[in-house]
């Protein structure tokens, strides 16, 4: 059934560069409130659609952003689900890969459009990306299939020229219009003179099922980078960080790790003792392949559960998400080698 009504959209602002003013004093940007930031995009009424908003009080840095936040993101997508065809979210840059990871996996069954977007420059500013990016935004979460169903039915970033998947993102630039890129997935859509969609690129849930949230989130979580020179001491001590569940180890290349066996030891004691370790490559680009050398090999050998090509955004929401299920370590391990949601190539 082909949809003829006018889109319905609600605009979640919960800051960001986009919407933030310079402080008189400070001359130091913060985030400023939503009725500012629509004001400076006259043009959004050219658009046939019915735009609804609701705001952080107060808006957020997203340097400031929390689970806490995204939990607030889902409970208003999941209490107007049926109220609207699609969702945008407007955000800051710095965390909004981390955002898009943690929705992805909380939105359980999603089939509508959630869209992230945000700017490199604040809308009030003559030269701003932000204008762009919200008009393009609410025309991506209002496209539709022939059929009349969503076009995008997941989490998306929207920046300047791309649409990407939310958990395959990562924030590439500080200062480049196109902030974001996703290194091991192909764009969802290129952002031209028209928007072309990458249909065969677009997630589907295998089944339609009604939305479910999961808003428990667990953070008893940690990244660990390895460094040549880390020692045997900084790395029992972040293996024995009170109360962590969950560690994703940030390694060199395809996985590999030195292969000095108070290493290993360390490692193999605190799988021993229940703690998840995922195995996430350093490289923006390709994966965690554990045989192809020996120093990932061993890695495998201890226990530590490979990544794959996820992002070291969507392993350490994807954790926090499991193990917010209230899941048991094997149970974890066991899920963190599949894609749910489309973040990782298997
Ligand atoms: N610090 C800002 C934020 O993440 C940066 C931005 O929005 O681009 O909220």
């Amino acid at each position: 059934m082909i949809n003829e009504q006018r889109p319905r959209i609600l605009i979640v602002y919960t800051g960001g560069t986009i919407g933030m003013i310079e402080d008189a004093e400070t001359h130091s940007l913060r985030p400023f409130d939503f009725s500012h930031l629509i004001d400076n995009v006259p043009k959004i009424q050219k658009l046939d659609f019915d735009i609804e908003n609701i705001q952080f009080n107060p808006p957020i840095d997203s340097a400031n952003m929390s689970p806490k936040h995204w939990t607030d993101i889902a409970m208003a997508i999941e209490a107007r689900y049926d109220d609207f065809d699609g969702f945008v979210i407007l955000h800051g840059t710095d965390t909004m890969a981390f955002t898009a990871s943690a929705l992805s996996f909380m939105l359980e069954n999603l089939h509508k459009p959630v869209i992230i977007t945000g700017s490199q420059l604040p809308i009030g500013e003559v030269r701003t990306d932000g204008e762009e990016n919200l008009i393009t935004a609410l025309q991506v979460a209002a496209a539709r299939t022939p059929q009349g169903d969503s076009m995008v039915q997941e989490v998306a970033i929207l920046f300047e020229n791309y649409l990407w998947r939310g958990n395959r993102s990562t924030k590439m630039s500080a200062d480049n219009f196109n902030a974001f890129k996703s290194n091991n997935y192909p764009a969802l859509a290129k952002i031209g003179l028209d928007i072309h969609f990458n249909t065969d690129a677009l997630y589907r849930v295998p089944t339609k099922r009604p939305l479910k949230v999961r808003y428990n989130l667990d953070t008893n979580v940690i990244y660990l980078h390895l460094f040549p020179g880390i020692t045997e001491k900084t790395l029992s001590h972040v293996l024995n960080t009170p109360d962590v569940k969950g560690i994703v180890l940030k390694t060199y290349g395809a996985g590999n790790a030195p292969s000095e066996q108070w290493l290993i030891d360390l490692l193999s004691d605190a799988v021993e003792r229940g703690i998840v370790i995922l195995n996430v490559t350093q490289c923006v680009n390709g994966g965690v392949n554990s045989n192809l050398y020996e120093t990932g090999n061993t890695l495998a050998h201890a226990g530590v559960v490979s990544g794959h090509d996820i992002t070291s955004e969507a392993a350490i929401t994807k954790m926090m998400y499991l193990f917010g299920l209230g899941l048991p370590p094997e149970s974890v391990k066991k899920y963190l080698a599949y894609s749910l949601c489309g973040e990782m190539t298997i």
